[in-house]
């Protein structure tokens, strides 16, 4: 293993991997370790979301227009791994009116290309949806595959001379004279233990950047929320359907294969390797997502899975409800915050948005190296993009597919 870099990442989530493609494209040299494999945190366990940003317009429109701002930048550099289909956003006749007259013009200032559709329309190409509906519009969700996403990433930072590791888990961060300079990493597989030194360690571990964080003694309070994804035998879905309601549980279903994924929930835990997973929440979001769609109430459960949102609790917003948090990002200073130079930290975020994200972090940590290369992850294709064969070896080696990629062979129909 390497025992020097220059940028030695923690997490090989999305969040990991983006930031070590765009500083390897940037001249520095990297290493990520991450304790499983790729994908295995909240991105490898998310609900497959491409968000327009329509759905954060009303509550977090400067969340809605990142999104839709790396929604046309992910459609272009990463077009194999977006299903690029549509959605709709339906209010039924028990949702408030006014609240999808604000949405669709809150979408509108937020540069969210709305289609205003009729209902009949709608119905022509989703006949499956509720006879309560009563309003449409049309938006550009779409569908993202986050497993070869995170790969391509791995992968283009590996072809400019990174190095990813997986099963192995950072155990300590490394301080001397109150500097972060690296960590000491444990293999899994292996009763081995070394140390990598680096000139700036970039802590990305999602919901355990609390854990890790004290590691190099500096506080990071994380509010990580579950969420739970059920999978159901629909074949018909086409689109990405959301209910045009505030953010409410199972209000968003999206086709993968054969099967509609119906998600989410968003419930504070304290741990996010030890938490309760209850029959309650698969129950409601079939509940829920049978008032728009009816026959999904009766339709076969193929699975259930879950994963916990990388939610930062050190901001002002009110905190009471987890929808009611930010989807923000917060890049975390530990020199000007903590007076412990040589440490970052990325928490918060979204998958639509972590191109942007990885790019806040690697003009940081540039500044703080001293270099002065741009960015250059908005216009250069992913791997596998132009050649799709590119990435199947990639795939296999960093596999298996984690959760939200499975594929639910007893459905798989031709
Ligand atoms: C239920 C749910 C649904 C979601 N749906 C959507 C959606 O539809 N659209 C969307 O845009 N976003 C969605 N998100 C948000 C999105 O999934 C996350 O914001 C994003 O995946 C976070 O990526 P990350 O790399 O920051 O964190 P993670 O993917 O959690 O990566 C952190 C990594 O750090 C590793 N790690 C932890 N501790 C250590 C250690 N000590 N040593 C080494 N490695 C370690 C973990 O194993 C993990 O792989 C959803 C999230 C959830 C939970």
């Amino acid at each position: 293993m390497v025992g020097k870099t220059d940028v030695l990442i923690l997490g090989g989530g999305i969040t990991g991997t983006g930031i070590a493609r765009d500083l390897e494209l940037r001249g520095l040299d990297t290493v990520v370790v991450e304790r499983g494999r790729l994908a295995d945190g909240a991105t490898g366990n998310m609900h497959g979301l491409l968000h327009s940003g329509a759905r954060y317009a009303v509550a977090d429109p400067e969340s809605a227009k990142d999104c839709i701002e790396e929604n046309r930048i992910l459609r272009d550099i990463a077009s194999h791994c977006v299903d690029a289909i549509g959605g709709y956003f339906v209010q039924l006749s028990d949702d408030d009116e006014s609240y999808f007259e604000r949405s669709r013009r809150d979408c509108l200032d937020c540069d969210i290309d709305v289609e205003p559709v009729s209902v009949g329309e709608v119905r022509d190409d989703h006949p499956y949806l509720a006879p309560e509906t009563e309003r449409a519009f049309r938006v550009p969700d779409a569908v993202v595959h986050p497993f070869p996403l995170t790969v391509a990433n791995a992968v283009d930072a590996r072809e400019h001379g990174g190095t990813i590791e997986t099963r192995v888990e950072v155990v300590d961060v490394l301080v001397e004279d109150d500097s972060v300079v690296g960590a000491e990493v444990r293999h899994r597989e292996e009763p081995k233990t070394e140390t990598i030194r680096a000139e700036h360690v970039v802590n990305a571990t999602g919901a355990w950047a609390e854990s890790v964080g004290a590691m190099a003694r500096v506080e990071i309070p994380m509010r990580p929320a579950k969420g739970v994804m059920v999978v159901v035998d629909f074949p018909s879905l086409t689109t990405v359907l959301n209910r045009c309601r505030p953010a409410a549980d199972g209000d968003i279903v999206l086709p993968h294969e054969n099967t509609a994924i119906i998600g989410t929930t968003s419930v504070e835990i304290d741990d996010p390797d030890d938490y309760p997973k209850a029959q309650w929440e698969e129950d409601l979001m079939v509940e829920e997502a049978g008032e728009m769609i009816p026959d999904i109430a009766t339709a076969r459960i193929v699975r259930s899975y879950w994963g916990v949102r990388p939610l930062f609790g050190g901001t002002d917003v009110d905190l009471e409800d987890g929808r009611t948090q930010t989807r923000d990002f917060t890049l975390l200073d530990h020199d000007e915050r903590d007076d412990r130079p040589g440490m970052t930290t990325i928490v918060g975020g979204k998958l639509t948005t972590y191109r942007k994200m990885a790019e806040a972090v690697a003009n940081h940590v540039c500044s703080e190296l001293g270099v002065t290369e741009p960015c250059r992850t908005a216009t250069e294709p992913l791997p596998g993009r132009d050649n799709p064969g590119e990435l199947g070896g990639a795939l296999s080696e960093f596999g298996p597919l984690p959760p939200a990629e499975e594929l639910d062979s007893d459905v798989i129909r031709d």
